[in-house]
């Protein structure tokens, strides 16, 4: 039976693409049964009634799922930060990260408005964050839609994955992936018209052809709490800690208070930035006064 990925969900159907075909098919009755409701980078097993229609069999295993947007299998996530206006921001760049690592999806960061840095100070801040975070295993681009200085390199980072973009508003994602692909904007505007709904609804997404991948329309992690992330898991979406952790004298060290503790070692020679500490230890206050969810 033929494969593909689902790519809209729309009034009861789900758009199937399959290599270069877009099939338009029902779910089953099978998924109410089994409780389960395709979404949008969901592989599935479809069977064809033509060209153009089939029925969804089987929905693949997933390697992951977003709530909001809600989305399957979901590869990387372009976080993009703005040099200035907004101001770069470390603690809600880690924010991000802390999301992206619990989701199991590999982040990519974008600081973006390259062009508007006037000031030396900043650009060397900049350029320090930038050598930190790699220095942690996280890829930097810097770009500008003004310029288009980085955007050949950032391009071909969409190739064969599933992407979604996320960062604050006004940072400049849909510059980016206009830059990227001109005529995305005017498919995703279309879109918007033809649901006669605002273009960052929540309920809808789709996911867009961009240089050989697929990104979604809707901007990604909308909500920034830690739920489902516990005090014991936080360790492990930092990846200078996670290393370190191995070392701390406690198993389920939190690296607060307890003795010999690696990662605080690591923070007190400088290995560790103090920065990236300090926003741990704030996420970590976070998740513990954490109210209940009933
Ligand atoms: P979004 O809300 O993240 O999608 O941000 P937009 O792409 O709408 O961009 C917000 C504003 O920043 C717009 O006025 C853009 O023209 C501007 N902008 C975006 N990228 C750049 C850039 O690289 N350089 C400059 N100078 N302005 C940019
Ligand atoms: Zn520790």
């Amino acid at each position: 039976m033929p494969e593909g990925k689902i790519i809209k969900a729309l009034a009861g159907f789900y758009y199937v693409l399959d290599g270069e075909r877009l099939v338009q098919c029902r779910g089953r009755g099978l998924f109410r049964k089994n409780k389960i409701t395709p979404l949008v980078g969901d592989e599935v097993v479809y069977q064809a009634e033509n060209d153009l229609e089939g029925t969804i069999n089987e929905v693949r295993p997933r390697k992951n799922e977003l709530v909001r947007p809600p989305i399957a299998n979901v590869d990387q996530a372009i976080l993009v930060f703005s040099s200035i206006e907004p101001a770069f921001s470390t603690l809600l760049l880690d924010r991000f990260l802390v999301l992206v690592e619990a989701n199991d999806i590999d982040p990519l960061i974008i600081i973006s408005k390259a062009d508007l840095i006037e000031n030396e100070a900043l650009k060397d801040q900049i350029l320090s964050y930038a050598a930190d975070y790699r220095e942690n295993g996280y890829p930097v681009y810097q770009t500008s839609t003004e310029s288009m200085d980085g955007i050949s390199s950032v391009a071909p980072l969409f190739q064969g994955k599933i992407s979604v973009i996320a960062g604050q508003s006004g940072v400049g994602k849909s510059s980016l992936l206009n830059a990227v692909k001109p005529d995305l904007a005017l498919k995703t505007d279309d879109i918007s018209t033809h649901l006669g709904r605002g273009k960052h609804t929540t309920r809808h997404v789709e996911l867009v052809a961009i240089d050989n991948g697929l990104v979604a329309d809707t901007p990604g992690f909308s909500s920034l709490d830690f739920t489902g992330i516990e005090v014991q898991d936080l360790g492990m979406c930092f990846p200078e800690m996670r290393e370190r952790a191995r070392d701390c004298k406690f198993r389920g060290c939190t690296h607060v208070a307890e003795p010999k503790c690696a990662v605080k070692a690591a923070v007190e020679d400088g290995a560790i930035r103090d920065y990236r500490y300090e926003h741990y230890l704030s996420f970590l206050e976070e998740i513990k006064e954490r109210k209940p969810r009933y």
